[in-house]
């Protein structure tokens, strides 16, 4: 039996197990521990919860949960309640498959002031993530920065200028769902560095904008290079451009405005004592398409800001951190002999859900490849539970969650497909009844 020990739960965590359990069949022994009570990561976190379809990718990873060899260990901090050299000495292999669930930094003055946020905690907030489910975002503004052109951008200004009656059939969580309600937003700025060619969002996302009730997308005509030049452009981007150049075409008047901001980088954000503008300087392209300032500056009012500029793991005291670029040091997933790292942890924020599959696969290759084919004299499971005893750490296993998941859908509103507990107090009392 090998012994491997997967710390995260979401799509990358879940994939490399699958491909272990392919690989390694009924020799290996694999638990995926989590710090909260509940499965899943981004899927539960960070997917939008108006794109329910995405989210029926659970139903694999259960499959997968579900597997004798696998075990579930939710609501463990691995670098606090537990070391990673701990987790060495008890397993024939660590992963680390944590994510990106912190927000890298604008680095301008004012990124402080009240009613300045970060995606990972505005989209946490709306889904219900215990760490920012206190976050009491400035709803009563009627002017909204969104700073980024990615799909994560597009995520919260739709989140934002959703009719209460759009949220139908979502998990949107009811205390975002409430504040929404009374939001007075008017307009949206999409701010990006740079022009409609450079955008990093898909071409399906941006084509939702097109169909709110109550919203409507606003592009400058003058903001494109020659349609010509559309040609070449790889075609998902091509199509994405294509909705741009339509909205620029065809402006439509809506209460709310979702107004595309190019050519513009934010150098500060302004008020007295909250957020009121952000300073913008416009910028033009280099011959290596990077954004270069230009030195004309204008504002823009915003009593909200939200930069959605990409995300990064949180560094764990002992293992190897690259800064610059927000995630684990590793050569092709390997940090140190028998310590790795995949998904986001591994390569940064980018791509899809999807990514973390063949990414799975490759650490899960690597790891049958490299560990000692002799019976492993690794503790495993055994010693894990030692320590959960020794430290009198609350334990969730998968069969509580799939009470706490049950509690869950019992309380869901009219139509919704669940009610999500957003405290991890509420989530430990729930899954010991
Ligand atoms: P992203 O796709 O990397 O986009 C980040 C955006 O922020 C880019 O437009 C980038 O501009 C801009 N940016 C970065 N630093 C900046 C700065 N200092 N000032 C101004 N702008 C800055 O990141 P994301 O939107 O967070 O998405 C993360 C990943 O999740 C992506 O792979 C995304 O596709 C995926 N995702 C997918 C979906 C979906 O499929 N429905 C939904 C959400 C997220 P530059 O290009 O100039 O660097």
């Amino acid at each position: 039996m090998h012994h491997v020990a997967i710390v995260g739960s979401g799509p990358a965590g879940y994939y490399t197990a699958e491909a272990l359990l392919r690989l390694w069949g009924e020799d290996v022994a694999i638990d995926i521990i989590d710090r909260l009570p509940v499965p899943f990561g981004l899927i539960r976190s960070g997917v939008a919860p108006d794109h329910q379809s995405i989210k029926a990718v659970t139903r694999r990873y259960e499959g997968v949960a579900l597997n004798n060899n696998v075990q579930f260990a939710g609501n463990i901090l691995i670098g606090k309640d537990i070391s990673v050299d701990e987790l060495m000495a008890l397993y024939d292999a660590v992963v680390l498959a944590t994510g990106a669930p912190h927000d890298r930094k604008l680095d301008i003055p004012g990124e402080d002031l009240p009613g300045v946020m970060g995606s990972a905690e505005f989209v946490g907030w709306y889904n219900g993530h215990p760490d920012h489910a206190d976050l009491a975002p400035p709803l009563d503004t009627s002017h909204v920065a969104i700073i980024g052109n990615g799909n994560v951008a597009l995520d919260v200004a739709r989140i934002l200028a959703k009719t209460p009656e759009e949220f139908h059939g979502s998990d949107i969580v009811a205390h975002a769902l409430e504040s929404l309600s009374g939001s007075r937003i008017r307009t949206i700025n999409l701010i990006g560095r740079r022009g409609p060619h450079q955008i990093a969002m898909t071409p399906k996302e941006l084509g939702e904008l097109a169909h709110l009730e109550r919203a409507a997308p606003r592009v400058d005509p003058t903001d494109f290079p020659d349609a010509g030049d559309d040609a070449m452009l790889e075609p998902g981007i091509r199509k994405s451009v294509s909705h741009l150049r339509a909205f620029a075409a065809n402006p439509v008047a809506k209460p709310i405005t979702i107004e595309f901001d190019f050519f513009a980088r934010p150098v500060a954000i302004e008020g007295e004592g909250r957020a009121e503008r952000v300073v913008l300087e416009r910028t033009a392209l280099d011959e290596e398409l990077r954004s270069v300032g230009t030195g004309e500056h204008y504002s823009v009012p915003a009593g909200m800001v939200i930069a959605c500029i990409g995300y990064q793991t949180p560094p764990i005291a002992g293992v190897p951190y690259e800064h610059g670029r927000g995630r684990f040091a590793n050569t092709d997933g390997l940090i140190l002999p028998g310590l790795y790292c995949v998904g986001w942890a591994r390569r940064g924020p980018s791509g899809t859900i999807g990514t973390n599959k063949p990414d799975g696969a490759i650490i899960a290759e690597r790891i049958v490849a490299e560990t000692p084919t002799s019976p492993s004299r690794k503790r495993g499971r055994t010693g894990l539970h030692d320590l959960v005893r020794a430290r009198k750490l609350d334990l969730v296993s998968f069969d509580d969650w799939q009470r706490i998941d049950a509690a869950e859908i019992a309380a869901a509103r009219h139509g919704a497909p669940r009610e999500k507990f957003v405290s991890v107090d509420e989530m430990l009392v729930t899954k010991s009844q």
